[in-house]
């Protein structure tokens, strides 16, 4: 195995898991956060993750972006998206001629945000559906199977990232380079974009907005508007697939708060911007209608003044 070093650019839930199973895999990693809390529990007591796999303690560096030295072979960014600008700003200095970035955060614009700080060459973006949970500061949980796709933004094939996805998927994070993952990201986008503003606003975890036959209907509709923009923009995204994992969200995730609703209820800004936002900045571009994904972000908007 080739030891990569990696540089995690926010280590909350998702930037935690994915560095600490790179780092128990014997990879040089650094996670890098602003949260004081979680600096000060990971340098003391490690990175707890408990996982399908068990519970472990990780030793693993962590430090404020400006304090890094290292400049990595991939900078993996996991900030919410709200945060990108900003922690890049702060890790400029980290991003080598070889260093190569990449985002797997929701939503849509992340590619462009990242060419702001490298050559559209080193940039890759991707979608993953491993779910994780800070459940207290230095602590992480994850479960069940998933799948993580990747992609050069210029659509080159690239050996660091097949490197970068065999490492992952050897760390236990199933991960391949597909051509296709754009496709992925704009369905997740419309998974997302139905189930998490409409549980936003009406404060409902999946289950119970599954519960309601409106609400189903409701999503259903919300991420058929997506789909449709997707579709504009000459992707082939699949409507069948996007629904059937609506509906089984909508049956199986019963008490889980989607991000949206958790950033609310805790008085934090949430990423509608890139969700809700971004479609409809999109929808307008191809002149399609997208009136609900619209009047979601607007109220997720007035919910966030209100928090
Ligand atoms: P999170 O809030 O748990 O973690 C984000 C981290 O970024 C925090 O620790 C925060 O302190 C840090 N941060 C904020 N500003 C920073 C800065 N300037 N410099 C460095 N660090 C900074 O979020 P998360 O749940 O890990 O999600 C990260 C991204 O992954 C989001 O785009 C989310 O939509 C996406 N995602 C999450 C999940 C999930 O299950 N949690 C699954 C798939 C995708």
């Amino acid at each position: 195995m080739s030891v990569l070093r990696i540089s995690i650019l926010g280590a909350g839930a998702m930037g935690s898991l994915f560095g600490g199973l790179l780092a128990e895999a014997g990879h040089e990693v650094e996670l890098l956060d602003v949260n004081p809390v979680q600096i000060a529990t990971v340098r003391e007591h490690g990175l707890l993750i408990r996982d399908d796999a068990g519970e472990r303690r990780v030793a693993i560096p962590i430090m404020r972006p400006e304090e890094a030295t290292t400049r990595p072979d991939w900078l993996i960014v996991f900030t919410k998206a709200m945060h990108t600008q900003g922690a890049l700003d702060s890790a400029r200095h980290l991003i080598g001629s070889q260093t190569r970035l990449l985002s797997l955060q929701n939503g849509l614009g992340n590619a462009e945000k990242l060419a702001d700080f490298a050559d559209v060459s080193r940039i890759a973006i991707g979608m993953t559906t491993v779910p994780a949970d800070l459940v207290a500061p230095g602590e992480v949980h994850s479960h069940g199977q998933s799948k993580t796709r990747v992609v050069m933004v210029d659509g080159s094939e690239d050996a660091a990232l097949a490197a970068l996805a065999s490492a992952l998927d050897a760390a236990g994070v199933p991960c391949a380079v597909d051509p296709d993952a754009v496709v992925a990201i704009w369905e997740k986008v419309a998974f997302n974009v139905a189930l998490n503003s409409l549980c936003a606003v009406t404060r409902r975890t999946v289950g119970a907005l599954g519960a309601d036959a409106d609400g189903r209907q409701l999503a259903h509709a919300i991420a058929s508007e997506a789909l449709a923009v997707a579709q504009a923009e000459g992707l082939m995204v699949s409507p069948q697939r996007t629904h059937a994992t609506i509906d089984h969200a909508l049956d199986h995730h019963g008490g889980h708060k989607p991000s949206m609703l958790q950033d609310l209820l805790a008085g934090r800004a949430t990423e509608v911007e890139t969700l809700n936002g971004a479609v409809v900045l999109a929808a307008r571009r191809h002149g399609i209608a997208a009136a609900r994904t619209e009047a979601l972000y607007a109220l997720v908007k007035m919910a966030e003044e209100g928090a």
